[in-house]
């Protein structure tokens, strides 16, 4: 019994610090996106067979804080704030191609998230264009990785939202595939082109059997499919060699390049160039 009370209130205490954090965030949050505080992290992404960089992903940093975006995005979601941080994000990366371009570095396609949250917003496609369009890049310029925080409903019509950027020469990748809500079900209906395979699968490699089995079979699967293949979570030296064996034409992790500021990746390309 009193192991059961202290249970209880170590629980409750946990969902009440939960709470009070989600409440910060939530205040924060607005006042974040106010003043523009958020910057990106820029993680290359490599093709495995010729070792070049062929794309990076811009991943959401919350500048001066430790809060990473897997607790801030559901926060921003659920409380409709998303589509303000993802229309400051979309000029952002916009921009960021352009100034590439403009030191004459050969520019790379920059991939970013979206999530299913977003794909709800009926601007959301009109807007995309827009920053493209606003910063004189092709299609092809950004990249939209699809990463899910809650199961998809009204998935004709993001499928309408997602065929509209794909018929315009946008790449998609269902990111974190294998887990959660990223199925085969959304891999047979969505117009994607590219498939990521979750860090929890690539960790795995040559210690895990399961794990090789289920990588060798998502690689088949999308090779039939038509689709290429991204190993994420590539933290060794084995784990890469094991990816590209099973057959992932890309991958990104730790092992490869970590996330860089902008600063840090023009110096880390510049050198990567030379
Ligand atoms: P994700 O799209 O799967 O992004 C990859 C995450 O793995 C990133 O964490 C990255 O820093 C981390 N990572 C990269 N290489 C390695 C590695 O070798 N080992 C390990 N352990 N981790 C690695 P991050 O930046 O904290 O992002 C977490 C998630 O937050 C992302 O997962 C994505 O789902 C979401 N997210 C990030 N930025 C955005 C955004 O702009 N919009 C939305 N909607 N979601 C975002
Ligand atoms: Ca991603
Ligand atoms: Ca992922
Ligand atoms: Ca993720």
């Amino acid at each position: 019994k009193q192991s059961g009370r202290g249970q209880y209130s170590f629980y409750s205490r946990a969902l009440a610090a939960d709470a009070r954090l989600k409440h910060i965030i939530e205040h924060k949050l607005s006042e974040t996106i106010r003043d523009k505080g958020f910057h990106l992290a820029y993680q290359p992404i490599f093709d495995l067979t010729s070792g070049e960089i062929v794309s990076v992903e811009a991943l959401l940093r919350w500048s001066d804080t430790n809060i990473g975006p897997e607790q801030f995005v559901p926060v921003a979601e659920a409380t409709g704030m998303i589509g303000a941080v993802g229309g400051w994000l979309l000029d952002e990366v916009a921009d960021q191609y352009a100034a590439w371009q403009n030191m004459n570095l050969p520019p790379l396609p920059i991939a970013i998230n979206i999530s299913v949250v977003e794909l709800r917003d009926h601007e959301f496609v009109d807007r995309f264009f827009e920053s493209l369009a606003k910063a004189g890049l092709p299609p092809d310029a950004i990249q939209v990785e699809l990463t899910e925080t809650t199961a998809m409903d009204d998935i004709e019509f993001k499928i309408g939202q997602l065929s509209k950027l794909r018929s315009r020469g946008v790449t998609i990748a269902l990111d974190d595939f294998g887990t959660g809500h990223s199925s085969l079900t959304y891999l047979a209906r969505l117009p994607v082109n590219k498939v990521k395979i979750d860090k929890s699968f690539i960790t795995g490699l040559g210690s895990n059997s399961v794990s090789q089995t289920i990588t060798g079979a998502i690689v088949a699967l999308s090779r039939n499919l038509g689709l290429d293949v991204v190993a994420e979570g590539v933290e060794t030296q084995s784990t890469l060699e094991h990816a590209r064996a099973l057959g992932c034409q890309q991958g990104q992790g730790f092992h490869l390049a970590r996330p860089m500021t902008c600063d840090d990746f023009d110096a880390w390309y510049r050198k990567y160039l030379r």
